[in-house]
């Protein structure tokens, strides 16, 4: 068990450097879309502020190439102010003496936030001279960004090996809730996967398969499943290399004694038809292209949810940001939401059509992290935990 915060005695005037998740999405001309990610990491910021750390918070905000103006933490800062009037200031940079002589400006109980640590190349590079910096600024490190624990980075790597650590509640609470799932899972245990990519998902959906009970799979990756099982399915999305991993999933799961269930109706469109009008179909052939499970495969995955005690979900089950082909996914969200079974769901675009469909807050557990906690499913180490001190040594 990870070394935290609740472990770190003495608090006050200490300076605390934490690694948080503020890469919030963003529309198309750099407007915050979306503060959840903010929100979740104020308990964290809250409990050090009220011990009396100086909290210097450092960040990543997409993915830039040298400084970019639309990709500053500065929006981050003005939402930070809202919530701790008077604590909050900026630094415009990561390190160097400007920040150090903030740092040395700070009370007790104020924060600073970081200017975006992606700015510098160094910090993807893991830099060790980077990371030195970073750790030059602070007395303790806690690293509370899940989203990217599976990153090997100066930020949430390099600098942990230089300064006592610890989780943040947000990390902590993720590592807790997915692991003890698949540890203890509560039975029936269903599975539900989707999304583009099968070969991204081998590992998570094997691992998950040893504890569970039945694994539903729709989306594009289905088409894989069913050309493995010798089907045809028209135009859909598929690529040699992900027939070739659902085939291997599909042995493995026969080996395991597993039950798959695939979808039996799809709602399609012809590839020819540049209107893409949607039409229901049990086999797929020539032009069609499968973009959502069809009302039969609805249903029948609507009972496996409601036999279930525990649901794990990631990957969207149709081209759910088409609004022709989002019913499967936003169907299968609701019959999770009013299920009666431990739910998590994880993954980016999954956690955003739950959101879309408005179930989020009958969801047990939103996985906050994307590749973090696939990877965490399917029984990885991540760096950015491994690094972190065991609790008792
Ligand atoms: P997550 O981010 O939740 O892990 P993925 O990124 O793996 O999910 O998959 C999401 C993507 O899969 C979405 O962009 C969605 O449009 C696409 N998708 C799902 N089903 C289909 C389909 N039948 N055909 C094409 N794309 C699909
Ligand atoms: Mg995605």
């Amino acid at each position: 068990m990870k070394r935290s915060i609740r472990d770190l005695v003495g608090l006050e005037g200490k300076r605390v450097l934490l690694r948080a998740d503020f890469n919030l999405p963003m529309n198309k001309v750099g407007k915050i879309t979306d503060t959840t990610r903010v929100v979740s990491e104020l308990p964290t910021i809250r409990y050090l502020v009220e011990r009396g750390a100086k909290v210097i918070i450092c960040s990543h905000l997409g993915r830039p190439k040298g400084f970019e103006f639309r990709l500053s933490l500065w929006p981050v800062a003005l939402i930070l102010m809202k919530y701790f009037p008077g604590k909050v200031q900026f630094a415009h940079k990561v390190i160097g003496d400007e920040v150090a002589k903030q740092v040395e400006s700070m009370s007790n109980g104020s924060i600073l936030l970081l200017e975006n640590v992606r700015f510098y190349k160094e910090e993807t590079e893991n830099d060790p001279e980077f990371a030195k910096h970073l750790a030059s600024l602070a007395d303790i490190y806690v690293n509370d960004a899940f989203g990217v624990a599976h990153r090997k980075h100066a930020s949430t790597f390099g600098v942990a090996r230089l300064l006592p650590n610890a989780i943040g509640f947000l990390m902590e609470n993720e590592i807790n809730t997915i692991e003890e799932a698949i540890k203890n899972p509560k039975k029936p245990f269903v599975a539900i996967f989707g999304g583009a990519k099968v070969q991204d998902k081998i590992k998570v959906i094997l691992n998950i398969a040893k504890v569970a009970d039945s694994i539903l799979v729709g989306g594009a990756m289905a088409y894989s499943f069913l050309v493995a099982q010798g089907h045809t399915i028209g135009q859909s999305l598929i690529n040699a290399e992900s027939v070739s991993s659902a085939s291997q999933i599909l042995d493995e799961l026969k080996t395991m004694g597993k039950r798959i269930v695939l979808p039996i109706d799809h709602i399609a469109y012809n590839l020819s038809d540049k209107k893409m009008k949607p039409f229901q179909t049990e086999v797929l052939s020539g032009d069609m292209v499968g973009a959502d499970i069809g009302p039969k495969t609805i249903n029948l995955f609507e009972e496996e949810i409601g036999r279930a005690r525990q649901i794990v979900w990631n990957g969207p089950l149709g081209k759910y940001e088409d609004e022709k082909f989002k019913a499967g996914t936003f169907k299968i969200a609701k019959a999770i939401a009013k299920s009666k079974a431990y739910s998590i769901v994880g993954g980016g675009d999954s956690v955003s059509a739950v959101k879309q469909a408005k179930c989020d807050k009958l969801i047990n557990h939103i996985s906050t992290g994307g590749g973090a906690s696939l990877k965490l499913m399917s029984g990885e180490d991540l760096p950015g935990i491994d690094v972190i001190q065991e609790k008792y040594i």
